[in-house]
């Protein structure tokens, strides 16, 4: 049986206390109105323990993106949660800043930062804000990534474009397929229609003529206990289903086309 391989992913955007009380009230309507009542309001934007409780139900795992430089506050502040996230065999990744990709010693800076507090290599990389150029891939190949995921070619809807890998100056391109943001702005899908989105999206993908075929996921951390975001566990469920399907950590991905 041909597999499905889908590359699970989270970035994390915000830094650790998250966005102003201001900010989130702003936004309560994104959220169910109980949760207001029992989670204190910077814990809404925080969900490592949620999301690895989630996918170990599964048992898969997936990558996380941190900054190196985050708004308000210090990425070390992360330390505790990467070095949780490493114990329990989790992916950590950079999510560079689109300020340090036109110069390799800003990224590699970047990437020394928070291979400091992981006490673990970095192979993946996703630019904030899906940054990128044609230059990037070179400078990540010269700084020993082995993948990065900073392109969409739509983001008004789901295309075979954004399914599959590509290989560019040693580095192998993971495009993303889905997004959490882009599902529920442009293309304004309600959150009863994510299964079936997602179906279809894995129906595309069974048709891809490619050694590898690949749905990449990113479902940004701040996300999960948000309306639309809550329906992380639903899509894993139902993915869990499918014999075809096989679910990875980035850096697990690469490996297995670079071995192929
Ligand atoms: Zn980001």
């Amino acid at each position: 049986m041909e597999k499905q391989h889908i590359f699970l992913s989270h970035d994390v955007d915000w830094s650790f206390e998250g966005p102003s009380d201001e900010h989130i009230l702003k936004r309560k309507d994104r959220f169910a109105e109980k949760l207001f009542d029992n989670i204190s309001i910077n814990k809404l934007y925080r969900n490592f323990s949620e999301y690895m409780e989630i996918e170990e139900k599964y048992n898969v795992k997936s990558t996380f993106f941190f900054r190196t430089k985050y708004e308000n506050g210090n990425y070390e502040d992360y330390e505790d949660d990467i070095k949780n996230l490493i114990k329990g065999d989790w992916e950590i990744g950079l999510h560079t800043d689109p300020s340090s990709i036109d110069d390799i010693e800003k990224i590699k800076k970047e990437k020394r930062n928070l291979e400091k507090i992981a006490n673990t290599k970095i192979y993946g990389n996703r630019v904030h804000y899906l940054s990128n150029n044609k230059h990037l891939p070179k400078k990540l190949s010269e700084l020993d990534f082995v993948y990065d995921s900073s392109n969409k070619k739509s983001k008004h809807n789901i295309t075979k474009n954004d399914m599959g890998f590509s290989q560019i100056d040693k580095i192998i391109e993971f495009p993303v397929t889905i997004m959490d943001a882009y599902l529920f702005s442009y293309m304004n899908i309600r959150e009863d229609k994510i299964i079936s989105i997602v179906k279809e999206t894995l129906n595309s993908c069974r048709q891809l003529n490619s050694d590898f075929k690949i749905i990449s996921i990113l479902w940004h951390d701040n996300v999960l206990k948000m309306k639309g975001g809550r329906m992380y566990p639903k899509i894993l469920e139902f993915l869990s289903t499918q014999d075809d399907v096989i679910m990875h950590k980035g850096i697990e991905l690469a490996n297995e086309i670079k071995n192929n």
